[in-house]
């Protein structure tokens, strides 16, 4: 994955209100937002606010209220959907190996059923 940031993927689209979304929640430093294409009865997609192309890139550049406003969100969003003591799964995919699409850090929410083992 090119560390250079795509202002053009879907995300940075997003966030600029250029193409619509169900919003889920959202905090100073983060969106959390449905999947396009959910894999799970609950797939949500948490994002920052600012420009990283995936979490290596993230934990790098970004301060700690960035990163302490994301991992809440990601809470937030487990609370909000009701899958704390179910169960859940995160994901985040990165570069080539890990099959990353959109070159935004996202972390993919998932839960709502037995997910299966982790990889197939
Ligand atoms: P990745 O493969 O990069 O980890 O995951 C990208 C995710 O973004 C996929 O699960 C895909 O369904 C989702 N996605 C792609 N385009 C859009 C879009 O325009 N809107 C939303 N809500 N999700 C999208």
């Amino acid at each position: 994955m090119s560390k250079i940031y795509d202002e053009d993927n879907v995300f940075a689209k997003i966030l600029r209100a250029e193409i619509p979304y169900e919003k889920v929640l959202e905090n100073k430093y983060a969106l959390a937002f449905n999947d396009i294409n959910p894999q799970a009865p609950i797939h949500v997609l948490v994002i920052p606010k600012n420009p990283y192309t995936d979490l290596y890139n993230f934990i790098q550049n970004a301060n700690l209220e960035e990163v302490k406003c994301f991992w809440e969100l990601v809470n937030d969003v487990i609370s909000k959907k009701g899958i704390e003591d179910m169960g859940f799964r995160i994901i985040t995919n990165s570069g080539k190996d890990g099959n990353q699409d959109v070159p935004h850090f996202h972390a993919h929410v998932l839960g709502g059923k037995n997910l299966g083992r982790m990889i197939n």
